[in-house]
This record gives structure tokens, sequence and C-alpha cells, in this order.
């Protein structure tokens, strides 16, 4: 990366910072990889612009490339962002069932064009590929998740945080825990993780989770092949893709990872317990990491943690959250705070509303 003719780079180097709140929840040493701060709010910065700048550099002509991108979700963002600070024009096609936010996200991070067309994501991507691509000599079709580049531009968080644990005198981290869609940033994960040669990073576990009605690794894992699922039903619409990349998987049976589904209760609960206690704004997509830190899950899950032990959660973020959602989904999913664990040093609890009832 850093080549003179690139304008800079499309995403930031994150911080790493010790939670002592959700250190005393989750009874281990929680490490937060905050790439919700990556100019486009969410990790797919490192891969997607990787991918922008690799297209970039390898095209006979730079200065006609046109970015294309079907995602109206963080991909899109992403996409759009990127190509912003490669001076590159993005367009993004999306369905018509795409939320009016996310679609003001779009132009308002300088989409190029925001096309609404087609019921599905896939309508809306067949448009894409047949009416804009193929009538573009400098288009450049950009995926969500499912290519090497995307990848190795996720992969770059792990040497960071090796960098960043060596920074802060921790001799390495025992366990990273990501959540999967597509499964681009388990890949970049488990392929960073390979990279560092070092002995924590070969021991490293690895825990994946996924919200139930994506659950498309975990079923692929139980049936060793990749399972194709019939439907998306989950409130973590970023975690919806029906089938994962093949390299997803291959690397999870090879690195025998764990892998978890939780309910869209307890990622919703991740997003309103990490509002008060950290203070961040989150979707479900990325809440669902954070789930894992309250009521003994995490210890459930892994069970060989210790108090001592160093567990780097990827704060993965994402764009496709208010206020009003997060209230609303306190409402509807509140009652899932009657098994909050009754722990005075960890904020969230006391913000509980009593006997996790409604919120009016
Ligand atoms: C895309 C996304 C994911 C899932 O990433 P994949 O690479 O598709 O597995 C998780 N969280 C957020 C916030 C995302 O935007």
């Amino acid at each position: 990366m850093g080549s003179a003719s690139l304008p800079s780079n499309p995403w930031i180097e994150t911080p790493l910072i010790e939670s002592s709140a959700l250190s005393k929840a989750a009874g281990c040493r929680i490490f937060l990889k905050l790439e919700n701060l990556q100019p486009s709010g969410s990790f797919k910065s490192r891969g997607i612009g990787a991918l922008l700048q690799h297209s970039l550099l390898n095209h006979h002509n730079p200065n006609v490339v046109h970015f294309y991108c079907s995602s109206g979700g963080n991909a899109g963002l992403a996409c759009v962002t990127a190509a912003r600070t490669l001076n590159r024009p993005a367009t993004v096609v999306v369905p018509l069932t795409t939320k009016p936010l996310m679609v003001a996200k779009l132009r308002s991070a300088g989409a190029y064009e925001v096309v609404q067309v087609g019921e599905n994501w896939q309508a809306a991507d067949t448009y894409l590929q047949e009416r804009l691509l193929q009538n573009d000599e400098g288009g450049v079709y950009v995926p969500p998740f499912d290519h090497p580049e995307i990848w190795e531009g996720h992969s770059t968080l792990v040497s960071e945080v090796a960098r960043q644990l060596r920074d802060q005198n921790e001799e390495g981290a025992d366990a990273m825990v990501c959540s999967v869609g597509g499964g681009g940033l388990l890949c970049g994960v488990l392929l960073g993780l390979e990279r560092q040669h070092c002995d924590w990073s070969k021991a490293c576990k690895v825990l994946a989770l996924e919200t139930e009605g994506a659950e498309s690794l975990h079923k692929s894992l139980q049936q060793g092949q990749l399972v194709t699922l019939p439907s998306i039903t989950t409130i973590a619409t970023s975690l919806g893709a029906t089938r994962v990349a093949q390299r997803a998987l291959d690397l999870a049976q090879k690195h025998a990872i764990t892998s978890a589904v939780l309910s869209d209760a307890e990622a919703a609960m991740g997003c309103w317990r990490f509002a008060d206690d950290e203070r961040i704004l989150v979707e479900p997509a990325c809440g669902i990491n954070l789930a894992v830190c309250y009521d003994g899950r995490l210890k459930q899950l892994l069970p060989e943690l210790t108090p001592k032990s160093k567990v780097v959660i990827v704060v993965c973020g994402g764009s496709n959250i208010t206020l009003q959602t997060l209230m609303a989904y306190r409402n509807d999913y509140g009652w899932i705070e009657r098994s909050t664990t009754n722990d005075a040093e960890v904020p969230s609890t006391l913000s509980a509303p009593p006997n996790g009832c409604h919120v009016r």
C-alpha cells in the first residue's frame, strides 16, 4: 500500500482499548478493536478499500475506473467512502426494500448515483451487472465479501492488534471474537493470525458468531459442506448471507474455530448494554459480539478462559442503527434483561429497566 500515485488510504488504524466494564461483566480481560471508527463506520473499509486500491493499481487506465456495488448496507457505504478517498466515482444499486436511512447515508457519503430497483438483492444485482457494468468500459464490480483482496484488507486488523498488544506490553491474545455474514471478516482474521508467525497467534482461539436466521457458517460446519439457507430471518441484516464463502468454511475447519449462534434478542441486548457501558452505538450484527460478554455467555462458549485471559472483540461497527431503532429493540427484547446478573460494577446492570419490562 501507500503507492505515491494514490491519494490516501481508505481505512485507518483503529484503537485497541481494554474495557473495564466489559471485563468485569465477562470475567476476563476484554480488549475492543474499534472498527466502528473506520471512515465508513465498519471494518469493511479495510477489505473493500484494499480491493478498490488493488483494482486501480492494476487497471490499464485508472482514470476511467467507475466502481459498482449492489449492497445497500455497510459494503456499499465502504465502497462509496473508499471511492471518494481514491477520487473515483462509485454507483450503488439497491433493492426497493433498502431503508431510506441507508440510501441517505450512501448519498451523503458521496455516491455518484444510488439506483433503487428490484424486489430483492438478486434483482438489483442483475440490473447492475446487465444494465450498468456491461455498458461501462471502466466498470469494476465490488462484491461484499467473497474476494481474496477483501480478505487481505481485513487481515490488516490482526497485524494492528498484534502490534498494539506488544506496545501495551501484552504477550498476545488468548481469543478473538468476530461475527460472520458471508465470512469475509472471518477469513481476514484467520489469515491474519496465520501470518503472525508467533506462538500466541497459533494458539489463539477464534469465536465466530451468527444470529438465528443467518447461521450459514454454523450449519455448514455441522454438515461439513456449504449450506445455503432458504431465507434470512434476523434483525442482524448485515449477517444476512444465505451462503458463506467456500474459503471461510475451509479456513474455519482448518483452524477448528468455535462457532455459535445467538438470538436476535441477544444481539439487540449487546447493542444497548454496550451503548450504556461504553457509549458506542453499533448495529445488531456487531452487538452479538458484545452480547457474549454479559451473563456468563463467553465462559460457556470458551470454558478454558480464566480471569487473566485476554479476549479481543472485533467491534465491527455498522451504520444501520439509530437511537430510535435501539429503543425499539429494547422495547421488543427487553425481557432478556430478566436474566441480567446483578453486578453493580457493570454500569449497564444499573441502567436495565426493572424486571426487564417494556420501556414506554
Ligand atoms: C459485513 C458485516 C459483518 C459480516 O462480515 P462478513 O465479511 O460478511 O462475514 C459483520 N458486521 C458488520 C457490522 C458488517 O457490516
